[in-house]
């Protein structure tokens, strides 16, 4: 009946019709604007049909993926009328859907998100199968669902549900889904076609009813006041709790189904148009997008650098320290075999005790069967020679930070390993090049730097050394696919990328208590702009001795803007013995509270060291702590695309919030400038640049800044 380039429609058999997604241009489905405007099209004609039901399905391995996101920017910059008149327009092809004078079912097999969950919404009947997911994540990137998603979503399983499935942006899996209503049956993937169908021949011979329903989805909310109060403002306060200020749209979406809930469908969606405007408005929903789009990248750029690697047969990892066991602990987990070698037993023991408590969590939780379990941990092979090292192809050496030690291990096991065998090391800041002296082969050696804690942690830094082959890159960013972690590629400097740029924002808070301000203070400042942690808190988890060695790294690679002074807060504690949170004491004291879990406390201990060399006690406002903070990172960073270190702007922002947590509402740093302008960053940092050299923009960003250019466009 109909061919399109995405979608067609056809006769299953008389009376019959499948509507099946089937993107020829793309290896997905998703609600871009031409299919959009198929779905119209098909619409059209089958309301004008002979058609008794209507069976919607995918040709593809996925449902339909969402909305798609590279058209958010252009679309999102229109004025307020047209952006309306094309959310209109979607939301009018949705629900001529939902109005065909015919039931209709929908079989889900594969991942139905965001657009793609909605359209399901609009039809009368979901079937899904056990392998598919669904949800709505839009609230992840800063918006919520635009296609109808908060209007039939409550109508369909109620206020609290819906609430949960969209401002949460979860991921759901068949049972889930069947449990709170969403579809109406979960069935095998190879059941899926007939058992949609058959549900389509009832409600066509008028055996199950399908009219109530599809009224239920146009008719107000039936809750009374005391139950819509009771749902969405107590909802509502908890939603805000857990989204934080930053992360506005979670509670939007409560705020346009709450307005909206004694309407009527078609009232009701011109709301949910008006919420989302104002939602794709806010700098967090263009930070947030920036980031999926980055991220989209990334991967692209990482598996086109792995494509022609051999895959990783087995691994081996030296030191089973914290890094080492977390290695250990993630290719297990992803299916890579690895070699867990350390030189002392009771670091093979702590590796492997730290591998089965993460598995165990797991296990607890549901996520894995004990069965899986003992085959993730058979996949640990620990050991104190190199015997088992012989058939590996890929080795990280996590060994102490010392470049002595590194360079006679690296020697010792090249000696031992195949000649085709990638070596990498996960140092974090000895240089990449001075390491590869100690090789025969330097051309199979690059860094492979993952974050702490390693599982958690979504970036792998791939140091490209001066000696350093493609096929070495290429193997190593493979590893790091297969593990499951997002592989950015950057060339060697002391400090590499990400620890290049946090010292001299580590240099900004020097200075700050130098000039007498409360470390807690800038903490609590920092905190609030978006960091996970403040400095002071962040420099005792990454420990003030590690933070004092790297400083010296970075001093000596960079003395015009790193150089350390007298009195440097983090040095006047190291030496007095207080190393963070390794020992219990840093900025902070570190305490366990009543349940045994270590609390941060202030101390007065801390305050008195480092008196002496501070200025008297000084308020700074909040602004002036974030640009003393802010503004030397930015530069470095600036720095670091200049001199080629890293690859692009995309790839600077995603390797901050992936690698140190850099706030994702704010996008990344290059976001950030671009938020508020090249010309404001250049005037906010000549402001500062009496505290010194790491204050001095570069002339490329005066350029940019007379040009009015910007990194995003
Ligand atoms: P760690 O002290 O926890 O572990 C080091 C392990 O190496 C110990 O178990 C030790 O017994 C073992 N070891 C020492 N010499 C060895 C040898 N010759 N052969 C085999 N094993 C040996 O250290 P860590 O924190 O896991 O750091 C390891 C490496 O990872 C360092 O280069 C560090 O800079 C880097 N790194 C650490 C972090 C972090 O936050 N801890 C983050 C990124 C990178």
């Amino acid at each position: 009946m109909y061919k399109g380039n995405t979608l067609t429609v056809s006769a299953i058999e008389p009376g019959l019709y499948e509507l099946c997604f089937d993107n020829q241009s793309d290896s997905v489905n998703k609600f871009d604007a031409a299919t959009i405007k198929e779905l119209a099209e098909a619409g059209a004609l089958l309301k004008d049909s002979d058609a008794k039901g209507l069976l919607v399905t995918s040709g593809k391995p996925v449902f339909v993926v969402g909305a798609d996101i590279t058209e958010f920017k252009g679309n999102f910059a229109l004025d307020d009328e047209a952006f309306t008149a094309n959310l209109n327009g979607a939301n009018a092809c949705f629900n001529q859907i939902e109005d065909l004078p015919m039931p209709t079912v929908c079989a889900i097999n594969g991942f139905a998100l965001g657009g793609g969950l909605e359209i399901t919404l609009a039809c009368d009947f979901r079937v899904m199968s056990t392998a598919a997911k669904v949800g709505l994540p839009e609230t992840k990137l800063g918006i919520f669902p635009g296609f109808g998603g908060t209007v039939r979503m409550p109508r369909l399983v109620g206020a609290d549900n819906a609430i949960e499935w969209i401002a949460g942006g979860k991921e759901y899996r068949a049972d889930v889904a069947l449990a709170t209503g969403v579809v109406d049956a979960a069935v095998a993937p190879d059941d899926l076609r007939e058992a949609s169908l058959n549900l389509l021949k009832q409600a066509v011979s008028g055996d199950i009813a399908y009219q109530g329903r599809r009224e239920q989805k146009k008719a107000p909310l039936q809750l009374n006041d005391i139950e819509m109060l009771m749902s969405f403002f107590t909802c509502k306060a908890m939603v805000q709790q857990q989204a934080g200020r930053n992360y506005p749209s979670p509670v939007a979406a409560i705020e346009a189904m709450e307005q909206s809930a004694k309407l009527g469908r078609d009232d009701a969606l011109k709301l949910e148009t008006q919420h989302f405007i104002r939602m794709a408005r806010t700098f967090q929903s263009k930070a947030l997008i920036g980031i999926f789009l980055n991220d989209q990248l990334v991967s692209k750029k990482a598996k086109t650098i792995a494509k022609g690697a051999a895959d990783v047969k087995k691994a081996a990892v030296l030191g089973a320290g914290i890094m080492g066991g977390g290695i250990a602990y993630q290719s297990a987990l992803k299916g890579t075999p690895i070699v867990m070698k350390d030189i002392n037993q009771a670091g093979i023991d702590l590796g492997l005790a730290e591998a089965s408590k993460l598995l165990s969590k797991r296990v607890k939780r549901g996520r894995m069967t004990a069965d899986k379990m003992a085959e993730v941990l058979s996949r640990i092979n620990p050991a104190l020679s190199y015997e088992e090292l012989s058939d590996v192809d890929m080795i990280v050496e996590a060994v102490v930070e010392n470049p002595k030690v590194k360079h006679a291990v690296l020697k010792e096991v090249e000696s031992k390993v195949a000649a085709d065998t990638i070596i990498t090391s996960n140092t974090s800041t000895i240089s990449i090049d001075y390491l590869a002296e100690a090789l025969e082969r330097p051309e199979n050696f690059c860094g492979m730097h993952f974050f702490n804690p390693v599982p958690l942690m979504p970036l792998v830094e791939v140091i490209r050394g001066t000696k350093t082959s493609d096929t070495a890159v290429a193997k190593t960013v493979a590893y790091a696919n297969a593990l499951g972690k997002k592989a950015i590629v950057v060339n060697d400097c002391p400090g590499f990328f990400v620890n290049r740029v946090l010292f001299p924002y580590f240099g900004g808070f020097a200075l700050l208590l130098r000039d007498g301000a409360d470390f807690a203070a800038v903490d609590k400042v920092m905190e609030r702009w978006g960091w996970p942690m403040g400095p002071a808190y962040l420099s005792d988890v990454v420990g003030l001795d590690t933070a004092a060695h790297a400083a010296d790294v970075l001093e000596a690679g960079f003395p015009d803007r790193m150089a350390q002074f007298e009195g440097l807060a983090t040095n006047v504690l190291f030496k007095a013995g207080r190393y963070g949170q390794k020992n219990g004491k840093g900025f902070y004291n570190y305490e366990a509270d009543k349940r045994g879990k270590v609390q941060k406390v202030a101390t007065s201990e801390s305050y008195e060291l480092i008196a002496p060399h501070c200025a008297d006690r000084t308020e700074f406002e909040a602004d002036d702590v974030v640009a003393r903070m802010m503004v030397p990172m930015v530069i470095e960073v600036q720095r670091c695309l200049e001199e080629g270190i890293i690859a692009s702007a995309a790839e600077a922002d995603l390797a901050l919030v992936y690698g140190v947590g850099f706030p994702p509402f704010r996008g990344g740093v290059f976001r950030y400038v671009d938020e508020m302008g090249m010309a404001n960053f250049v005037a906010m940092a000549d402001s500062l640049k009496h505290l010194g050299a790491s204050y001095e923009v570069t002339d490329k960003m005066r350029e940019m800044a007379a040009n009015g250019e910007s990194y995003y466009g």
